[in-house]
């Protein structure tokens, strides 16, 4: 891409991030806005760290995402992937829409039915569902399970048949294909945990039609979250295809593709995918097959939607080097620990946004030198109290968020309509601990049940 960078880093300064995100915008006055919403006024409200979800932005990128499957000619059906951000009204959102969830645990599936999604636009992936689990999902009545072993199937005919079931089953197949993405988040190459390898499933959806407590309804895959390109993920839905044409000429029942998520997108200047050209990549894979479509997507739908407010506690030169120390950490957002992941981070204050910048790292209170937002990023003088917003914290923000260091987790805001309101207030501290009991040994000793 041939946009304007800040001369230091190679990075994509604050302005040109800001043109490929229209729901983010400055006003002179307010500083940054999020759907019209002043986020200095968000983070005065329910102070620092914490997430502001754009909910028009979701259901802007999801409406894009059916039409372009829509216009197609696919049917298609979109399951939002509920770990890459799980809170209620996130996923109330996605139900009013119209879609399924994706879910991974009972944990999930339980979080998704309270927050209103109907059981019957519950799939259920995962490679390690416990029996518990999969009893959960069968009295629950999911509508499809995504079994990823012979284990697996055997396990749940045997969970099933006990309950007078039958599972609506797919297949998830191992396509063995390289994402091109990460390695902590690929899925879909034949080493990786992932799926039934693409030889031994022809014969285990046979034997899957032989089961009491099994009814096959198709094939499914996932190949990684974020992925490189189109080309990985065309490869395998054409060796999904094709495994299901032949299936379908030997006369099993399959109604139904699941084409997993991973659609990726755009953190620094990555060439972004659209909704156009993924639909096409399915279409062209699935062509000709009359069969029932699924996806499976959530970072795409909820990653650019959300940022990650944060206040500046001191600027510290120590060793050569600028560092700019905020009070989020890597147990809010730990993606650039864990991933190495790149986050935009412009400053809150419209002026801030346009001043002369000198590299920093920008780095959180934790104790660990992983716990590092930006290296060598472009930032211009901030004084304590300065408010800085991390970009794309929509997906995979808060759900992967800890307590590490006793840090109560964030607190969130969903701005609708030029409004904004609490979606979840900010842990209080007391609750960390509030559910620790000292061991009975101690507590005879002290008499006293509480934790001092
Ligand atoms: C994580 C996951 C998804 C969603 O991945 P995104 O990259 O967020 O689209 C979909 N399906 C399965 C099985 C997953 O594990």
């Amino acid at each position: 891409m041939s946009a304007p960078r800040s001369a230091a880093s190679g990075d994509p300064d604050a302005a040109t991030l800001l043109a490929e995100r229209p729901h983010l915008a400055y006003d002179p006055m307010a500083g940054l806005m999020l759907e019209g919403v002043p986020l200095a006024a968000i983070a005065q409200a329910l102070g620092t760290p914490c997430w502001v979800y754009g909910g028009a932005t979701m259901r802007t990128r999801y409406r894009a995402l059916a039409e372009a499957l829509t216009a197609a000619g696919l049917n298609a059906q979109i399951h939002y992937a509920i770990k890459a951000n799980d809170h209620s009204a996130v996923i109330d959102l996605f139900a009013a829409e119209g879609a399924g969830a994706d879910v991974v645990s009972g944990g999930e599936i339980r979080r998704a039915l309270a927050a209103g999604m109907p059981a019957g636009r519950l799939v259920f992936s995962g490679v390690g569902k416990t029996e518990r689990e999969l009893r959960l999902a069968l009295e629950a009545s999911v509508a499809q399970i995504n079994v990823e072993s012979a284990e697996e199937l055997e396990m749940l005919d045997s969970v099933a048949c006990a309950l007078g079931r039958r599972a609506p089953v797919a297949l998830r197949v191992n396509p063995d294909v390289d994402a091109a993405t990460h390695t902590k988040i690929t899925t879909g190459l034949g080493h990786n945990k992932f799926g039934i390898p693409l030889a031994e499933a022809a014969e285990i959806y046979v034997r899957a039609t032989a089961l009491e407590g099994i009814a096959p309804i198709g094939l499914a895959l996932h190949i990684g979250s974020q992925i490189g390109s189109l080309a990985p993920f065309r490869t395998a839905c054409r060796r999904l295809a094709a495994l299901a044409r032949s299936l379908i000429a030997a006369g099993y029942p399959l109604g139904r593709l699941d084409a997993g998520g991973g659609i990726p997108i755009s953190y620094r200047d990555e060439p972004p995918i659209t909704a156009a050209a993924y639909a096409g990549a399915l279409k062209s894979a699935f062509a000709g097959l009359d069969v029932e479509l699924l996806i499976e997507p959530g970072r795409w739908l909820a990653g650019p939607a959300g940022v990650l407010l944060t206040a500046v506690v001191l600027e510290k030169n120590a060793g050569g080097r600028r560092f700019v120390v905020v009070d989020a950490a890597m147990n809010d957002l730990v993606r650039p620990a864990l991933y190495d992941a790149w986050h935009g981070i412009v400053p809150v204050a419209a002026e801030a946004a346009g001043a002369p910048s000198r590299p920093a790292d920008v780095v959180g209170p934790v104790c660990e030198t992983a716990d590092t937002f930006a290296r060598d990023r472009a930032l211009p003088m901030v004084f304590p109290g300065a408010l800085l917003a991390v970009l794309d914290a929509g997906a995979y923000g808060a759900t992967m968020s800890s307590t590490y260091n006793s840090r109560p987790l964030a607190a969130a805001a969903l701005v609708e309509n030029g409004s904004w309101t609490v979606i979840r207030p900010r842990q209080e501290e007391a609750a960390l601990w509030a559910t620790e009991r000292l061991p009975d040994w101690r507590v005879s000793r002290s008499g006293n049940g509480q934790v001092a």
